[in-house]
């Protein structure tokens, strides 16, 4: 058969929601998938949702309403985003983790104290209102399992890590609960030896749940099966231009066809054209097949797009495995960001986005955290252990520097030696009184998730005093880009004079997010995702008039 009803392009959260939502309302979807491997950068995310007033967070007791939600978006995101747009993600966000619930494996459970990225903004949560996957039997898969793109980080010893535990097994050294939920990581991943199970948690538990209902649904997933174009008649959208085993084939859609195939990091021409140099592709963590091939498709149909310039940015290291994206390496006790003139210029703990925003506008790429002895000695740091030495081929690449003294630091890295000596000095009285006077860190309950609890007066302030000194090159990373095609409230692609593109549809990083520069809390790209390509399948239906 080469015509179906609904033809989604990319596997990953929004695709496999939109499919799944097609197919539950009787429509014939097939999914088609570029890489060998279903998932995209779903399968290597933390798998967070950010889906307000959900009925999990509500039987969890946490105090959310559609009301504070929308206060909050409409307060963080302001006037880039349209209100229409925030108030379909807002209403449809319980409905869609209810849809997900009922038709696939998946189950979710509140990231206890995760807080919204701006918790003090009005109807921000400080305690959070961040969902992720509890841990997953990859039974549910049978032999698809096979292929599940693989995750952006290994745990060790095929340990089944969740955020959760991510945000403890960080302070293993220095807290009761660090520990305790350590050896329970341990523990889980003896039993599984047991019970000889995989347990698959974060962006793969995701993946994996969302891939097995579109099993139970019957809808085909057809992988190395890349969109090349879209076919148009009577200025409809009408199918798609595909390779698949190895030939061009035209597949036909009497509904419409759902671009979810991710952003463009991973193109280097996009990149430069859209984006603030320096930039590139080699610093990016989302998923390599992410070209920007549905955005492109959609522009050559005259669609607008926006926000090209942005990404889901966040500091990250430039190892020689890859770029590591760091979360709780800035924000704990120990450690400062400063720029090539050796100045502080970002609250080091603040949301990754708003980090990277801060590293173009004060021209400071790359940037260095410096950290002391007892930092390393304390917290765990890019999936090396307190204490445990930085391996040699990082310092060989140029990743990381060490020094006796900040003075011979400052050398090793081309810095001022006396500027980097007076930010320290500034820094650490900042440190004593528990007050950073300069950028507030530690001020928000955001900054304190990833503190550290014992470190007093402030969680996340500690003198850098004990030598050796460290410096590890920062570079503006991301979890992949967040500009794209402009959509309305049912995900309907636009043009730039705000007309429909009949039957072309976007959702995921391939639109224009409704999160506009900034990002919600943990989750806000992947619930967004998953709410458009429900609100496209559901148009596709003729279910949301
Ligand atoms: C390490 C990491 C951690 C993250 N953690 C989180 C988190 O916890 N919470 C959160 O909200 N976000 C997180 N993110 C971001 C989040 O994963 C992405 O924003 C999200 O997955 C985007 O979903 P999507 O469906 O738009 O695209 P993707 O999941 O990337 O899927 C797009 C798919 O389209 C396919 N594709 C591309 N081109 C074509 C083509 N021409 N034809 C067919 N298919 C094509 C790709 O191969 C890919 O499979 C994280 C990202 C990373 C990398």
């Amino acid at each position: 058969m080469n015509e179906y009803d609904v033809i989604v392009v990319g596997s990953g959260a929004a695709g496999m929601t939109a499919a799944l939502t097609a197919a539950h309302h009787g429509l014939r979807a097939v999914l088609i998938e570029k890489a060998p491997h279903f998932g995209g950068s779903t399968a290597r995310s933390g798998g967070g949702v950010w889906l307000p007033n959900n009925d999990v967070l509500l039987s969890e007791g946490v105090p959310d309403t559609l009301e504070g939600a929308h206060a909050y978006l409409a307060h963080i995101t302001g006037d880039d985003v349209d209100d229409e747009l925030r108030v379909a993600f807002l209403d449809n966000s319980p409905a869609v983790l209810r849809f997900v619930l009922d038709n696939t494996p998946l189950r979710l459970r509140w990231v206890t104290g995760y807080a919204d990225y701006y918790p003090e903004a009005p109807g921000g949560l400080p305690r959070g209102r961040s969902l992720e996957p509890r841990p997953l039997n990859a039974a549910v898969l049978g032999d698809e399992l096979a292929n599940l793109a693989p995750p952006y980080l290994k745990a060790p010893t095929g340990m089944t890590v969740t955020q959760a535990d991510y945000r403890w097994m960080n302070l293993m050294a220095r807290h009761p609960r660090g520990f305790l939920r350590a050896a329970k990581v341990a523990g889980r991943r003896v039993t599984s030896l047991i019970l000889r199970r995989r347990l698959l948690s974060m962006g793969q538990a995701l993946s994996a749940g969302l891939r097995a209902g579109l099993s139970t649904a019957d809808v085909p997933v057809w992988l190395s099966t890349p969109l090349t174009n879209l076919v148009v008649e009577n200025d409809r959208v009408v199918g798609v231009e595909i390779i698949r085993d190895g030939k061009p084939e035209t597949l036909r859609a009497t509904r419409g066809v759902l671009l979810a195939s991710g952003g463009f990091e991973h193109n280097e021409r996009m990149r430069k054209e859209y984006q603030q140099a320096p930039i590139g592709t080699e610093w990016t963590v989302g998923a390599v097949e992410n070209t920007g091939d549905g955005i492109e498709a959609g522009m050559r149909l005259g669609a607008a797009v926006a926000f090209m310039d942005d990404a889901w940015w966040g500091p990250s290291i430039v190892l020689p495995r890859g770029p590591y994206f760091c979360l709780a390496e800035r924000s704990l006790p120990g450690c400062i960001l400063v720029n090539q003139r050796g100045q502080r210029f970002v609250n080091e703990a603040a949301p990754y986005v708003d980090a990277v925003h801060a590293m173009y506008d004060t021209n400071s790429v790359p940037a260095w955290l410096i950290a002391d002895q007892t930092y390393r000695n304390r917290y765990i740091f890019a999936g090396l252990g307190p204490r445990q030495p930085f391996p040699g081929r990082w310092y060989k690449s140029g990743a990381v520097h060490r020094a006796p003294t900040l003075e011979a630091l400052a050398d090793e890295i081309d810095m001022p030696a006396d500027a980097l000596r007076d930010t320290v000095s500034t820094f650490n009285g900042f440190a004593e009184s528990g007050v950073d006077s300069d950028f507030h860190r530690g001020d928000s309950a955001y900054d304190r998730y990833y503190g550290d609890p014992r470190n007093r007066p402030n969680p996340n302030l500690a003198p850098l005093l004990r030598a050796p000194f460290y410096a590890i090159k920062i570079v503006p990373g991301d979890l992949g880009t967040k500009g794209g095609l402009r959509t309305d409230t049912s995900a309907r692609v636009l043009k730039e004079d705000g007309s429909v593109i009949e039957g072309l549809y976007a959702a995921g990083n391939a639109s224009a997010p409704v999160m506009g520069r900034t990002y919600a809390g943990p989750g806000a790209t992947l619930g967004p995702a998953m709410v458009f390509g429900y609100l496209a399948a559901l148009d596709m239906a003729g279910a949301n008039k």
